[in-house]
């Protein structure tokens, strides 16, 4: 079966441990308010078969090392999750180890929870701390987003939790403690990365003629990040 690409980046030094390439997956289930990546949305892209696509990713191997690999991202990659199913033996051929960059707004199908066993780590977002705040900026839902969660904790995997902050909806200290009051009882998670809301997608709605509900808000200040990040930390400490 064929994968449908949005967009490749090679050697990336984020999104997961070490370097990495990242395959941008296209389609996605919902449509978050800050998202800076809307020409991911629709199932539009390049097909490519999995031989295709990691033979592509092989020729990045040297560069490697011994944390790096291929990280599946989007969109929501694993709306393609039969593909990168197809890819997994290959890639296990090749000794290339993944990560998946996910939204957890997905079933948890066999298909899916096959993939996040034999993941390298998972990097998933947890966008908000109520189911309204999900419905209201996301249109998604935070159950969801639990359920892997506590699938990840069954099965033990390294999982790397993201939150985007954004000014005057999730910064206020206050409103990071349900954040956290949620996740208290996960041990499979290895880290909390508080991530900035940036302008650097904006340009991709006007030149898709999609709506930018945030058009008006600023980028979020890394000094604040940085307080809030170790806020954070020093409770999850504090609470370990
Ligand atoms: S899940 Fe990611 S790609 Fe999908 S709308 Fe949200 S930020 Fe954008």
């Amino acid at each position: 079966m064929d994968g449908i690409i949005h967009s490749f980046e090679s050697l990336a030094a984020v999104d997961g441990e070490g370097l990495r390439y990242s395959v941008f997956l296209a389609g996605c289930p919902i449509r978050c308010a800050y998202c800076h990546n809307p020409d991911t949305w629709e199932m539009m892209g390049k097909k490519i078969t999995p031989e295709e696509l990691v033979k592509k990713i092989g020729r990045y191997k040297v560069y490697f090392g011994n944390n790096g690999g291929v990280t599946f991202s989007g969109g929501e990659p694993l709306l393609q999750a039969q593909f990168i199913k197809a890819c997994v033996p290959l890639l296990n051929d090749a000794k290339i180890p993944y990560v998946l960059d996910t939204s957890g707004q997905v079933e948890l199908t066999e298909d899916v929870q096959f993939l996040l066993k034999n993941a390298q780590d998972v990097l998933l977002d947890l966008k908000f701390p109520t189911n309204d705040a999900y419905r209201t900026y996301t249109g998604g839902s935070l159950n969801k987003t639990l359920s892997m969660l506590v699938y990840l904790e069954k099965i033990g995997k390294p999982t790397v939790l993201r939150t985007v902050i954004m000014q005057g909806i999730n910064d206020s200290t206050d409103y990071l403690d349900l954040y956290l009051e949620k996740i208290r009882e996960f041990t499979c998670i290895k880290k909390y990365e508080l991530l900035p809301f940036h302008t650097m997608g904006f340009f991709k709605y006007e030149k898709l003629g999609i709506k930018n509900p945030f058009a008006e808000k600023t980028a979020f200040a890394k000094e604040k990040l940085t307080e809030l990040q170790l806020y954070v930390n020093n409770k999850i400490k504090k609470e370990g």
